[in-house]
């Protein structure tokens, strides 16, 4: 059994076709999914088809991208979503300085504030850091008793290493699978105990497929490459990755 920890299945073309989608999941062994949320709309979405298919889990939070357009009181719609049973972390949230869609300083008050509700209700986070490293520790390590997952982690060995450090688990998606990605030099250092695996549909697509829209069974491919990577069994990455989204996010 694997688990895509990252899709976002709240988009037309997946969202359409769900149990279709689904169901090639299941036949590349891939059974359970967390449709994460990346502002409050896409976050009820997600909510949504949690509550419509039994194997679907959802989170909620504000995506740095989308960190410029909350507005006041968006904090209390997001406890009240995280109330629910089958929202099961909080996020995506995090820093973007690769792309600076909102301004950093926006970025960094609404990850901020969203680790403060996390911290609060004893939720996990998912957070998305891109050339965002220093700022990202800085800001984590503020918050002890919060934890979670780096996902799509495309940063260096050392701050995998600081994360790990922190108390977060680490995720994979198909950029592992690139070619010419340093990622499989940090793949092989890291422990499984940590590692997570997922493909963040309808982006990443691993290869080869890439470039083409990604769909939650070709985490299968992403776990297939760990396995590769670290010289160990598909079956082995399999259970450890599914018990370790299993704790993390209770499911
Ligand atoms: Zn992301
Ligand atoms: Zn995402």
């Amino acid at each position: 059994m694997l688990i895509d920890s990252h899709c976002h299945l709240f988009y037309e073309n997946l969202k359409n076709n769900l149990p279709a989608v689904l169901e090639r999941a299941n036949e590349l062994g891939v059974t359970r999914f967390v449709c994460v949320g990346t502002n409050l709309e896409d976050s009820r979405a997600s909510l949504k088809l949690a509550e419509e298919y039994e194997f679907v889990y959802a989170s909620a939070g504000i995506h740095p991208h989308d960190a410029k357009d909350v507005e006041d009181g968006y904090l209390q719609e997001l406890e009240e979503l995280l109330s629910h049973p089958k929202v099961v972390a909080c996020g995506e949230m995090g820093l973007d300085y690769f792309r600076n869609i909102s301004d950093p300083s926006v970025q960094i008050k609404v990850f901020r504030e969203q680790m403060e509700l996390a911290d609060g209700i004893n939720k996990p986070v998912i957070f998305h850091n891109r050339e965002a490293d220093t700022d990202m520790v800085e800001i984590l390590s503020k918050y002890k008793s919060v934890v979670g997952v780096a996902h799509c982690f495309s940063s260096d060995l050392r701050t995998a290493n600081a994360f790990i450090e922190l108390g977060y688990f680490i995720s994979f998606s198909g950029n592992l699978t690139f070619k010419n990605s340093v990622l499989p030099g940090v793949a092989k250092l890291l422990p499984l105990e940590r590692l997570m695996v997922e493909t963040d549909s309808p982006y990443l697509s691993p290869a080869p497929f890439r470039g083409k829209p990604n769909e939650p069974g070709r985490t299968r491919f992403v776990a297939d490459k760990l396995a590769e990577i670290q010289g160990i069994p598909i079956d082995i990455v399999a259970y450890k990755t599914s018990e370790n989204a299993k704790n993390l996010f209770g499911l």
